[in-house]
């Protein structure tokens, strides 16, 4: 807590930590040509690189010097996105990110709240000086390392946010069909196509304002479903065939992916993406978990349904966290030893996994 300023606020009797004031904050100094950088997670995802992108798009027309950074290369299905051309790769452009995350007024860390996330980016974006503005919509923010900020785990996605950003600072006029493809990409992407409980009014009519805007949304869609090569198809009949394990009486299945098979493939960052949602259309089935030996570390991601909180299975026995259905963690662990901890981690979650109620 090192970092945290403490202060008198008025009307309060009680020493309180000054620690990351709101996004309203910064309102008022939008129209303030300034230095920008817009970063998010590693690997990121439709949600992480629609939410960068729509962003900036809009802080460009207002005149702002923007650069997005992203921690490590992307999915190939997320190069169709306007901007995406401008993103830099920071394991590729280390000198030269380096220079802007040091020389930046303002620094958008989107769709990630605690700076591990960044990967190699994490100790440059500590380092540096200018102010670190939060939008995300993960549990448990590492709210002091943020100068302004809004977290909001009700949120369907963080391009949702980015939109409430914009039409509450009164830039809903700027929002261009390129922004509009790069904000809806990241809502449907996170919603599952609309389907998540966190698909609220709020996020329809969002897709409203964005149809009026221009947004052919089939487009989209099919930019990011449809093309993929005959490989991942097979790999995921692969898959479903041989890799998946059923235990029913945990109410769980688990995909344990070999790197042979990865390779055997030929799978490139984004193939294995919502291969872990398979296992939910089974009926019954409450927690599904895949996890990827992906060589220098094995990946998790978990998902599930109703009141298994995979935030918190996650964060306790793979290092990692997310929402309460959907998270992600990973392991220095051997296939066949992390293979083990996730059984022995179900086991103990026996309690909570047995019972199947919605
Ligand atoms: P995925 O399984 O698609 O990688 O991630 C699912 C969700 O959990 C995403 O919102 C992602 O940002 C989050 N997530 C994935 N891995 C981690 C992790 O290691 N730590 C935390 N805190 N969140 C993660
Ligand atoms: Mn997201």
């Amino acid at each position: 807590m090192d970092h945290v300023l403490w202060t008198f606020p008025p009307n309060s009797l009680h020493l309180r930590p000054i620690i990351m004031q709101a996004i309203e904050g910064i309102f008022g100094e939008l129209t303030n040509p300034k230095k920008v950088v817009i970063t998010t997670h590693q690997k990121p995802d439709g949600d992480a690189m629609g939410s960068s992108l729509g962003l900036f798009h809009i802080l460009t027309q207002l005149g702002h010097q923007v650069s997005v950074i992203s921690p490590t290369n992307w999915a190939s299905f997320l190069n169709w996105m306007p901007g995406c051309k401008t993103v830099i790769d920071y394991e590729k452009n280390k000198e030269r990110s380096d220079g802007l995350i040091n020389d930046a007024d303002w620094i958008f860390c989107l769709d990630f709240n605690t700076l591990g996330r960044t990967k190699n980016m994490e100790q440059p974006l500590l380092a540096a000086g200018g102010e670190k503005i939060l939008v995300d919509h993960h549990q448990q923010p590492q709210t002091e390392v943020f100068a302004y900020g809004i977290s909001d785990t009700g949120k369907s996605s963080t391009a949702e946010m980015i939109y409430d950003f914009i039409i509450a600072s009164g830039n809903g006029d700027l929002i261009t069909t390129d922004a509009a493809e790069c904000i809806y990409a990241g809502v449907m992407t996170d919603s599952g196509s609309f389907r998540f409980p966190s698909t609220t009014a709020n996020v329809h009519k969002l897709v409203a304002f964005l149809k009026e805007k221009g947004l052919q949304h089939s487009k989209v869609h099919e930019a990011i479903y449809d093309h993929f090569s005959e490989n991942r198809l097979r790999f995921i009949g692969n898959v479903l065939l041989n890799r998946l394990q059923l235990f029913y009486e945990y109410n769980t299945a688990l995909i344990a992916i070999p790197q042979a098979d990865l390779i055997k493939y030929d799978i490139k960052t984004g193939d294995t993406e919502g291969l872990v949602n398979y296992p939910l259309s089974i009926e019954g089935i409450k927690l599904a978990t895949i996890i990827i030996d992906r060589g220098e570390e094995r990946k998790c991601s978990f998902r599930s349904k109703g009141d298994f909180d995979v935030n918190t299975f996650g964060r306790t026995y793979f290092n990692g966290g997310g929402h309460f259905n959907a998270a992600g963690g990973q392991t220095y662990q051997p296939l066949e030893e992390a293979v083990e901890t996730f059984i022995a981690a179900m086991k103990e979650s026996k309690e909570q996994l047995a019972t199947y109620k919605f």
